[in-house]
């Protein structure tokens, strides 16, 4: 059979489902109240474990842990395992589950929900692509009032696969001499002005 084109593909033989053993001692008994009471969660303890999610999403395949065992280790107080796992950042926000569930759960809204968790607590897979980009995203605007494609690139190779950058440099090169990127930042005027609303949201 051919490989698959994703290098992390299970038909390639990389293991995407975890088989870590869950321990009683693990669980943490706020953590289903805490996220029941986030927006998307409100319906947690409806689930019927059912697997329609799971069965629907188009990328739980490469999911540490499925849908439908997220939400049954968020309801069963299993924090850790659930704010650190990748499946939360490759949910590709697509909502067939939510159209799906034959409970009405959110599912979509509750993984976002989670992600805040997860960053908030430091629980994120720290050499995972996404929770890194979304985090230099978020500095980024934060700091300057705009994102600028380049630099948040190399901040995402250098986090996470340093390596990498030297076989994406001549693309690099490529987009360079085409005028698509450049070594500086785009910035608003007023970032003072940004950074003090930030500040206070963040409160
Ligand atoms: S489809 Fe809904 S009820 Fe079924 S397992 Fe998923 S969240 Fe639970
Ligand atoms: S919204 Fe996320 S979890 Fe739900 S089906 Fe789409 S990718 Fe999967």
């Amino acid at each position: 059979m051919a490989a698959n084109l994703l290098p992390d593909h299970p038909s390639n033989g990389v293991k995407s489902r975890s088989t870590k053993t869950r321990r009683e001692e693990d669980r943490d008994p706020g953590f289903a109240q805490e996220v029941a009471r986030t927006p998307g969660g409100e319906k947690l303890f409806e689930c019927i474990q059912c697997g329609t999610c799971t069965g629907v999403c188009p990328v739980s395949e490469y999911m540490d842990y499925t849908p439908r065992q997220i939400i049954g280790m968020a309801r069963q107080g299993f924090r850790r395992e659930v704010l650190s796992s990748r499946t939360i950042w490759l949910c590709a926000s697509c909502y067939a589950c939510a159209a799906y569930c034959p409970a009405g759960i959110k599912i979509t809204d509750l993984m976002y929900a989670l992600k805040r968790m997860a960053i908030a607590a430091g629980l994120f897979p720290t050499r995972f692509p996404t929770p890194v980009l979304a985090q230099e995203f978020y500095k980024m605007v934060k700091s300057k009032g705009r994102s600028t494609e380049s630099w948040l690139m190399m901040w995402r190779f250098l986090r996470t696969q340093p390596l990498d950058m030297v076989k994406m440099t001549p693309l690099g090169m490529r987009l360079f001499l085409a005028g698509r990127i450049g070594p500086g930042t785009e910035k608003i005027e007023r970032r003072a002005d940004l950074k003090n609303l930030s500040d206070r949201l963040e409160r």
